[in-house]
C-alpha cells in the first residue's frame, strides 16, 4: 500500500487501476457530450471551503464533496449536500500538493454506500497560486469527479473555480459554479 504513495506516477497508475476495478460502469462518462456542467453550492458551503483554505494556509487543504448527480441528455448538474474536510496525506511539500490516500478513498466509498450520497468530487486550495489545475492535479484526477480549487493569497481566500478532467486525461474542462 505504502509503495503506491511514493511517487505521483505510481499513484496515477494506481488511480487507473482503482477506476477500472472499483468504480466500474457506475461512473458517469464525460464523453457523452454534456453541453452544460454545473455544480451547485450554498453560500455556507462556499464559505466553508474558503475558510478551510484559510485555516490550512500556507498548506493546501482538501476535502470531499458529497451530494446528488442530476443528469439528462444535455446537462449534468451536481448538487452539493455535504462537504467533509480530509486530512492532507501528503507527507512533504504540502504547500504545493494534497493527497487523498487509498485508505481514505476506501473509507469514503463505504460511506457512499451507507449514506446514499455520491462522491461528486474533491476540493483543495492553492496557497499563493491561482485557482488553475496543476500538472500534478491532472495526474491525480479521475475523469468523472469535479475538482474545486480555491486560491488563497496571503492567507485570504480569493478566486474559486471548478474543473473536470477530459476523458483523454489531457485537459481540464471548466465547470460552472452556481451559488444559491
Ligand atoms: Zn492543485
Amino acid at each position: 500500500m505504502i509503495d503506491w504513495l511514493t511517487g505521483h506516477g505510481k499513484l496515477a497508475r494506481f488511480s487507473n487501476y482503482f477506476a477500472r476495478f472499483w468504480f466500474g460502469s457506475g461512473a458517469s462518462d464525460p464523453s457523452t457530450g454534456y453541453s452544460v456542467r454545473m455544480i451547485c453550492l450554498t453560500e455556507n458551503q462556499t464559505a466553508a471551503i474558503r475558510s478551510h483554505g484559510e485555516r490550512e494556509f500556507p498548506y493546501e487543504c482538501c476535502g470531499v464533496i458529497l451530494g446528488d448527480l442530476v443528469s439528462d441528455l444535455h446537462d449534468e448538474t451536481r448538487i452539493v449536500r455535504e462537504l467533509r474536510p480530509l486530512e492532507n496525506s501528503q507527507a512533504e511539500d504540502r504547500e504545493r500538493r494534497y493527497l487523498v490516500s487509498p485508505e481514505q478513498m476506501f473509507a469514503l466509498m463505504h460511506q457512499e454506500r451507507d449514506t446514499g450520497l455520491k462522491i461528486l468530487g474533491f476540493y483543495h486550495s492553492h496557497p499563493d497560486h491561482p485557482a488553475l489545475p496543476s500538472v500534478v492535479d491532472r495526474e491525480l484526477a479521475f475523469p468523472w469527479y469535479v475538482y474545486i480549487i480555491v486560491s488563497v493569497i496571503s492567507g485570504r481566500a480569493a478566486k474559486m473555480t471548478a474543473w473536470q478532467l477530459d476523458e483523454d486525461r489531457e485537459s481540464f474542462l471548466s465547470e460552472q459554479i452556481e451559488i444559491g
